[in-house]
């Protein structure tokens, strides 16, 4: 197999990437990945063959080599609020674990992502920072419906809403009429429209006690909020026509519900959290806001039937929902403490460490993590090691384990609700266009690019 005839137009190969673990498309196997000059994956060859003149080869023995990570839900904060999180620090914490690409969401910045305006205002401030591929989600709020066009054209990837308050002010929920008009709107263009789906009489008809106990923090954020605005989605994507995709699904009592919706054809899809498939809610101490999040983590119980949605296939992605603050806004009292959890450089291995243990594969991890959240974007050139896409890869050791040492991580706030947990999987190093951008869960050089989404 050594003997392997190069095609014409391969003499441009730079660079080749072996292991004895690729994860391909179809499955995992010994390769060698030819990566061109433009960045790109020319052809997966025979773990055996030999290098062309003039390309370095990169054997990384068993070390799993995964499509990079695509996180399509990740606030970076950047400008305005950039003390909790930025695109410098964001982008190297990304990097360092695994991730090439991510998807800003359109709140918590000054300006929000609600106008073309400030789209370029974000593209600016994000452009000298970017250690990785950033794309931007444009916000839906109240009256900015007339914008929505406009910024899809200017590129984003689809539209957030919220149906209950989001904790700033400046980013309003849409009531009934303003979603449905949101949704005709997306609609006429075949949009997407991305929720959080959190009802919001459902949460103002459950206790709302504060204070530090997590079981009344639970109580204050019911299921049936949840599955109350799920319901409600469906039947008016139905009604629109409109493209919905459910944002970090913690209600496992919904999955139902959606997985009916998809059977019948909708254009549903949906993902959850590393922190709801890793963590539960009888572990929560009281008083340990670094755990709150709104959808909150729930039980061990519904835990379960999340991984299960995963491997039927009625959530498609696991993305990180990174959303991080200062550390003095994480109070003791549940009630108060921002919502938010800050995990973008440890995704991957929270991930992997339970999945492991519940017996599914790096393919499953790859699919969940980077393909699906690739093509929830229609992102054509990731989400894959396969001819023709960009060389973007995580090196994964996956038997190595580490303890999560909260002064390691590259966030702009350490505050992690992993702190002192012993993870399976050691991003070795990660790769963007053919580039390596960290080494050892250091970020080395600067290549990422801001992106668009790609005309149909
Ligand atoms: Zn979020």
């Amino acid at each position: 197999m050594g003997a392997h005839t190069w095609e014409a137009g391969l003499s441009d190969v730079r660079l080749v990437l072996r292991s004895r673990r690729v994860i391909t498309p179809d499955g995992e196997r010994p390769a060698s990945i030819a990566v061109g000059g433009d960045g790109r994956i020319t052809e997966i060859l025979p773990h055996d063959a030999e290098p062309p003149g003039g390309a370095t080869l990169e054997d990384v023995g068993d070390d799993v080599v995964l499509p990079g990570l695509v996180d399509t839900h990740v606030h970076v904060n950047d400008p305005g609020r950039s003390a909790w999180e930025g695109f410098w620090t964001a982008t190297r914490a990304a990097a360092a674990g695994g991730i090439t690409t991510l998807v800003d969401m359109p709140l918590n910045s000054l300006p929000p992502t609600t106008t073309a305006p400030h789209l370029a205002t974000k593209r600016e401030v994000a452009r000298p920072k970017a250690h990785i591929d950033v794309g931007f989600w444009g916000g839906a709020i109240p009256g900015n419906t007339g914008e929505l066009r406009a910024l899809h054209e200017a590129g984003v990837f689809g539209f957030k809403c919220f149906l209950s308050p989001s904790g700033v002010e400046e980013f309003p929920e849409l009531d009934p009429a303003g979603l449905a008009e949101a949704m005709a709107e997306i609609a006429s263009f075949d949009g997407l429209l991305i929720v959080h789906a959190e009802d919001p009489g459902r949460l103002a008809s459950a206790p709302q006690k504060g204070g530090p106990a997590y079981a009344d923090f639970l109580a204050s954020r019911p299921r049936s909020a949840e599955n109350d605005a799920i319901a409600r989605l469906i039947e008016l994507s139905a009604a629109h026509g409109t493209r919905v995709h459910v944002l970090h699904v913690s209600s496992a009592d919904a999955l139902p519900l959606m997985a009916k919706a998809r059977a019948e054809g909708l254009p549903l899809t949906a993902e959850t959290c590393p922190h709801f498939l890793t963590l539960t809610a009888e572990e929560v101490p009281d008083g340990a806001t670094e755990f709150k999040c709104c959808p909150p983590i729930r039980e061990k119980e519904n835990q379960d039937a999340l991984w299960q949605g995963l491997a039927d296939g009625t959530l498609d992605c696991v993305v990180s929902d990174h959303s991080p603050c200062t550390t003095d806004l994480k109070t003791p009292d549940f009630g108060t403490a921002w919502g938010g959890i800050s995990s973008l450089q440890l995704g991957l291995p929270a991930v992997w460490t339970e999945a492991r243990r519940r017996g599914f594969a790096l393919t499953d991890v790859a699919r969940w993590m980077s393909t699906a959240p690739a093509r929830l974007v229609g992102l054509e050139t990731k989400g894959a090691i396969a001819p023709g896409r960009d060389a973007d890869f995580a090196v994964l050791a996956p038997d190595q384990t580490f303890t999560v040492d909260p002064a390691r991580l590259h966030h702009r706030n350490q505050v992690t609700a992993y702190a002192g947990k012993t993870l399976h999987g050691v991003v070795r190093a990660t790769w963007l266009r053919g580039r390596r951008i960290a080494v050892h869960g250091e970020p080395t050089q600067q290549t990422g690019r801001l992106i668009e989404r790609q005309a149909a």
